[in-house]
């Protein structure tokens, strides 16, 4: 067993295990969506919050494309560690 401190939860946009708790604000290092809440329920919407103009979709659809939420996040993001996976 992890201890608590150790659970992650996914990232809804990378799938990736980066986030601490859900909802929180948090950024992805590896795609640097930040976690406002928003899931597959509303992937659609365009909150035009903390990510902007960015819809969950269209995140999903750019890390596939380019490694990372937006092309402009290229130079943030890392690559996922194997205990992320
Ligand atoms: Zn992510």
């Amino acid at each position: 067993m992890l201890p608590v401190a150790d659970v992650r939860y996914r990232c809804p946009c990378c799938g990736y295990k980066t986030l601490q708790a859900p909802g929180a604000f948090q950024l992805c290092p590896v795609c640097w969506w930040e976690d406002d809440g928003q899931d597959d329920g509303d992937a659609l919407e365009v909150r035009l919050t903390v990510n902007g103009q960015l819809s969950l979709n269209q995140a999903r659809a750019n890390f596939t494309q380019f490694g990372a939420a937006h092309p402009r996040f290229l130079q943030y993001v890392r690559k996922p560690q194997a205990a992320e996976q």
